[in-house]
């Protein structure tokens, strides 16, 4: 089957798009959220798409969405409708339309990626002080709230101070997102870890309904989280990982000649590395889910 980059959806108007999603509007208060198979990387979406990658993201994501409702609600309306054109069943939700919050709700229970090399050179995350002398993949002695500004189209999002929230949101609100952040990832954590699986960190994406605050976007993808088996895993290097890891790993290995430095367009993924990066992300819904993506809708 083709990737699919860019789609047609109907009569639909197109709203915006992200790297990875397309927003339709339905009506005066619904959405159409449609994952293509766009991947990004560093802040670049790459020029190879991933098969099923945007099918494999919402089943996850519903997935979630489902083991998560008792704790919070969250946006989706519908997987299977009569609203949702064929063309993209199965990568597109019918939502809610909220106002979202700017504010990208990251949480960490390890030590890696930009929390890593914030902590190594103030040691804190997001003003957060942490104790001496961790390593690279450490868990961290209670998950923390890390937030990160919501950056534009092609910039980088940037680690934000749990102040900056308040002087975003307000007082309430921000204390309330990382009360909710910390609640959802515990949750996600204790799941994950049922079935062998590490929840290293994650972000949400919170918007407004009424007077509450409900989950919005993808949550708990790939895109979204780093997991790890929890077999093998030892702190002081990297984990190997369900998640893009494995992408980013290639895109700054010298097989694929792309200086990250350099601001540059990232090359094309070999046949190899889109294969083994589409199964990664099928392994990852199947394990965390216990489904079989072959029953996913589309
Ligand atoms: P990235 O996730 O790659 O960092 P992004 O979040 O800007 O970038 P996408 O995830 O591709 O891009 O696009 C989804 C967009 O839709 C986001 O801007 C997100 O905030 C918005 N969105 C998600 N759910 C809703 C919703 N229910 N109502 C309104 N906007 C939504
Ligand atoms: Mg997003």
């Amino acid at each position: 089957m083709e990737p699919v980059t860019s789609l047609n959806v109907g009569d639909y108007r197109h709203l915006a798009s992200g790297k990875v999603r397309d927003l339709y509007t339905v009506d005066d208060e619904l959405l159409l959220l449609v994952a293509s198979d766009r991947i990004s990387a560093y802040d670049h979406v790459l020029p190879s798409p991933i098969p099923d990658k945007g099918r494999i993201l919402t089943a996850m994501s519903v997935f979630w969405f489902n083991l998560l409702a008792p704790v919070i609600g969250n946006h989706v309306v519908a997987v299977e409708d009569s609203r949702i054109p064929e063309s993209v069943r199965g990568r597109a939700l019918l939502v809610k339309k909220l106002d979202m919050l700017p504010v990208e709700c990251v949480a960490r229970g390890y030590l890696t990626g930009s929390g890593l090399a914030d902590y190594q050179r103030t040691g804190a995350v997001c003003g957060v002080e942490l104790p001496a002398g961790l390593v690279e993949s450490d868990k961290l002695p209670t998950p923390i709230f890390t937030p990160a500004s919501k950056a534009e189209l092609g910039e980088h999002d940037e680690n934000v101070s749990f102040e900056d929230v308040i002087r975003t949101v307000g007082k309430d609100r921000a204390e309330a997102l990382r009360a909710l952040t910390l609640q959802v990832y515990g949750v996600a954590a204790d799941h994950a870890a049922s079935r062998g699986v590490i929840l290293a960190d994650t972000k949400f994406e919170f918007g407004v309904s009424g007077t509450s605050l409900i989950l919005g976007d993808e949550v708990l993808t790939p895109d979204s989280s780093r997991f790890w088996p929890a077999q093998g895993y030892s702190p002081g290097r990297a984990q190997p990982s369900f998640d893009k890891q494995y992408v980013r790993d290639w895109l700054t290995s010298a097989e694929s000649g792309w200086d990250r430095a350099a601001d540059t367009a990232p090359p094309p993924l070999p046949d190899a590395v889109i294969a083994a990066t589409r199964g990664r992300y099928v392994q990852a819904y199947e394990r965390l889910s216990g489904l079989k993506f072959d029953d996913w809708p589309g």
